[in-house]
């Protein structure tokens, strides 16, 4: 692995940027290796075809959202914020804090603040680079573990289904997830067993909006989920994170769940004994979490093996958990099996863009570890063809949330 460290290149790079202004510094000389290994990291951008890119906290940093692991980053933040509940802030994303009631007050508190943060974010250079490859049919996915949508706020498709139109014929029973055509009476039996199948009804013919797996349809994998919806603990019902349930979650309480409630309302009605109701939990994995579609991001990243990636970024992540620990690992040595087979000049590079180095055990892992701020590398790369930016993004573009940048994760 060598070592590019952006303070030993010069700002002053002839190019005109369009990627806004975000870290910039005084000149400073070249430094002939240092710039040697920039033309590679560009040679390699330019040459790939089907590029993979693996991001944490670090990309977002620059919108306003803190990272994790850095001296001021969330855990440090959550520690001084509520010395007597948390004594280390990755307590809070972890599943276990559900059996303390002092753990989960201040976690619906702390994850309001976060999705009124997250929400008012903007996308940085770094989203619009990983967008601008997919519009140039460079992207083969990207995978995160940030939970604040701004892929999927930049146009990256996040959803594992696509919609598709199809014909039902008149009188199919078909699965219908619709709350409002609830009756009364499968309210009331739904909530007798969680095992219940999901209700049917009858169907008149017509084209009808279904959902299939496509592999190729997700864009942005969200490993941890995001911050858009809540989801649950018991009927598992979904609905939008808004900005009246973020102010009920910053009164340290988890709110009831609306279908639980009507359920219990109805069973009360005809008589039955009522059964446990759930409460809204924000839908993201914690630690010690399974992810409830860990088989379709297990299927994807297969699949994306085998589709033969020629370049690998791994961006803004202190690389410390497992499963992001071996997927990096399994696409590093895919991207550089199939490199040595096609032999295309410039390709075949796994790169790592991170504040901090990493630690031991990554140097056979990547071949240039890029030390800086991805914005400003981002910036160094070659200038791409089309902004992607809508008006609602191209007002992120202006770096105006993100003087603060710290180390990923
Ligand atoms: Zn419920």
């Amino acid at each position: 692995m060598r070592r590019l460290d952006l303070c030993e290149i010069s700002r002053n790079t002839n190019r005109p940027t369009t990627r806004g202004t975000a870290g910039r510094t005084s000149s400073q000389p070249h430094n002939g290796e240092s710039l040697e290994l920039l033309q590679e990291l560009q040679r390699a951008v330019q040459a790939c075809q089907r590029c993979i890119i693996i991001t944490g906290a670090g990309i977002s940093v620059s919108s306003g959202i803190p990272d994790f692991r850095s001296p001021d980053g969330l855990f440090q933040q959550l520690k001084q914020k509520y010395p007597n509940a948390v004594s280390n802030g990755k307590d809070l994303f972890d599943a276990t804090l559900f059996t303390d009631p002092g753990m989960i007050s201040v976690f619906y508190n702390f994850m309001g603040e976060l999705r009124n943060l997250v929400s008012q974010a903007n996308c940085t250079p770094t989203h619009r680079f990983i967008k601008d490859l997919e519009e140039r049919g460079k992207l083969l996915r990207c995978y995160t573990q940030n939970i604040d949508s701004l892929e999927k706020r930049i146009g990256l498709e996040t959803s594992f289904e696509k919609p598709v139109d199809c014909f039902v014929p008149a009188k199919e029973t078909v699965c219908s997830d619709s709350m409002s055509e609830n009756s009364a009476g499968s309210a009331a039996k739904q909530g007798e067993a969680s095992s219940e199948p999901a209700r049917q009804r009858k169907n008149t013919s017509g084209r009808r909006r279904q959902t299939t797996l496509d592999k190729t349809f997700t864009r942005a994998v969200q490993l941890h989920g995001d911050l858009d919806n809540v989801i649950c603990t018991i009927c598992h019902t979904r609905y939008p994170f808004t900005k009246q349930l973020a102010e009920e979650f910053c009164e340290g309480a988890p709110p009831p769940c609306p279908r639980c409630k009507e359920i219990e309302v109805i069973r009360d009605l005809v008589g039955k004994r009522s059964v446990a109701s759930g409460v809204l939990r924000p839908d993201i994995v914690l630690y010690n979490e399974t992810h409830p579609q860990s088989e379709i991001i297990g299927a994807l990243s297969e699949y994306d093996l085998k589709r033969r990636p020629d370049l690998l970024i791994v961006i803004g992540t202190s690389l410390k958990i497992p499963g992001i620990k071996r997927m990096v690992k399994e696409m590093s040595r895919c991207v550089r099996d199939c490199s040595a087979k096609t032999k295309r000049a410039g390709a075949g590079k796994t790169i790592l863009i991170n504040r901090d180095e990493p630690p031991r055990g990554w140097e056979d892992v990547f071949d240039i570890y890029v030390s800086g701020e991805s914005d400003r590398v981002i910036e160094l790369l070659p200038a791409l063809p089309t902004e992607c930016a809508t008006s609602e993004q191209e007002t992120a573009s202006d770096g105006s949330k993100g003087s603060k940048i710290s180390s990923a994760e």
